[in-house]
């Protein structure tokens, strides 16, 4: 039974290709790569183009890039907006409070979130979203999207209120839960009240867990965890949930 991992950063990695074929073997389909600026916007979608039967591309500018590089904004959105016809997202795009001390600074990734997500429906494409110290804001964004746009929306490491998963699935509404699960017991009984039909696997690598560089390969770990919690063989848990990371990207669907 196929894996995906619906969030990760995998651009700088010198030994992506025996990578990712140590990740088929254990079990992954494909990854959705997405991008934090133009420069790794560019560095996705020729990822994606050297491989193309894993790499899924999303496109999108981070909350925290649009406060801390302000002057990198306009031309990124640019290169987004003439670049979406060849991604299979739109993320990582969201709101990051932690980096936004001001009124001024949130209502500047306010608007910028507005902006990427009109790109997506324009374009046909769901949306990966970011939610650090913002999730009910982005939630209320996400179901808004779902709303009017009809398109998906997934919730990417969101698995710190069991209420806020609750009207996110709700919502239809995706939800992921990653390698966190497998260092905290909180954040495992957390993410496994993410209903089934909204829950989505991902890895954010290469970001740090307990001192460990996510990838990929920790995916069916992450499954394996939340299949125990659910009473379920690992097999079962990925057969009900392959479906649901498909039904993010117009070319899974
Ligand atoms: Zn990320």
């Amino acid at each position: 039974m196929p894996f995906a991992d619906a969030h990760c950063h995998l651009y700088d990695r010198p030994r992506l290709e025996e990578e990712i074929a140590r990740w088929r073997d254990a079990g992954l389909a494909w990854a959705l790569c997405v991008s934090e600026d133009r420069a790794t916007m560019e560095k996705t979608l020729r990822l994606k183009e050297r491989h193309p039967d894993f790499i899924r591309a999303g496109l999108g500018l981070h909350p925290a890039e649009v406060t801390l590089r302000p002057e990198g904004v306009g031309g990124a959105l640019a290169f987004m907006s003439a670049h979406l016809a060849e991604a299979d997202m739109v993320g990582e795009a969201g709101l990051d409070f932690k980096y936004a001390a001001t009124e001024e600074a949130r209502e500047a990734q306010r608007a910028v979130l507005r902006e990427q997500l009109a790109m997506a429906a324009g374009t046909g494409l769901g949306v990966n979203l970011h939610s650090r110290r913002a999730q009910r804001e982005v939630l209320e964004a996400a179901q808004r999207f779902r709303t009017d746009a009809g398109l998906p929306a997934l919730l990417h490491w969101f698995t710190h209120s069991s209420k806020l998963i609750a009207r996110a699935a709700g919502a239809g509404v995706s939800v992921s839960a990653g390698p966190a699960v497998l260092y905290s017991d909180e954040t495992l009984r957390v993410a496994c009240s993410i209903p089934l039909q909204r829950l989505v696997l991902e890895s954010d690598a290469p970001v740090p867990f307990s001192g460990v560089p996510a990838e990929p390969g920790q995916v069916p770990a992450v499954a394996e965890a939340l299949a125990r919690g659910h009473g379920l063989s690992v097999e079962a848990l990925a057969g009900k949930i392959y479906a649901n990371a498909c039904g993010l990207l117009p070319r899974e669907r």
